[in-house]
């Protein structure tokens, strides 16, 4: 199915293709402080509908992960980078879509502790 996502003021918006299986809580330090449920999906299913370009990224450390957020209203919309095997991946915060029942996903914790 499609799911459709935004940010708060609306300047990003995004659909979503697939199930979503589960969510990752991860407990690096960034995750840790914005408490985003992350639905991991590859690239190639996230697809802007409006704003593409407005997100503005953060990285550290290594700078393997784009954590975006809305540059006007500061919601972390999504993040991007690449798996193990080098696919181009996205970690959507589920918290932006819509009708989502949190409640009914199963939630990993990952320990993300040394991204
Ligand atoms: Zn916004």
């Amino acid at each position: 199915m499609t799911h459709k996502g935004s940010c708060h003021c609306g300047a990003v918006a995004y659909e979503v293709e697939g199930e979503i299986q589960g969510v990752i809580m991860c407990n690096c330090s960034i995750c840790h402080r914005k408490g985003a449920p992350l639905w991991f999906v590859p690239r190639g299913q996230l697809r802007f509908t409006k704003g593409e370009n407005v997100p503005k990224a953060y990285s550290f450390n290594k700078h393997v992960i784009k954590h975006l957020f809305c540059p006007t209203c500061g919601i972390h919309t999504h993040g991007e980078g690449t798996d193990p095997k080098g696919n181009a991946m996205a970690a959507i915060n589920v918290r932006c879509l819509e009708g989502v029942e949190l409640d009914s996903i199963q939630v990993t914790p990952y320990d993300g502790r040394k991204l």
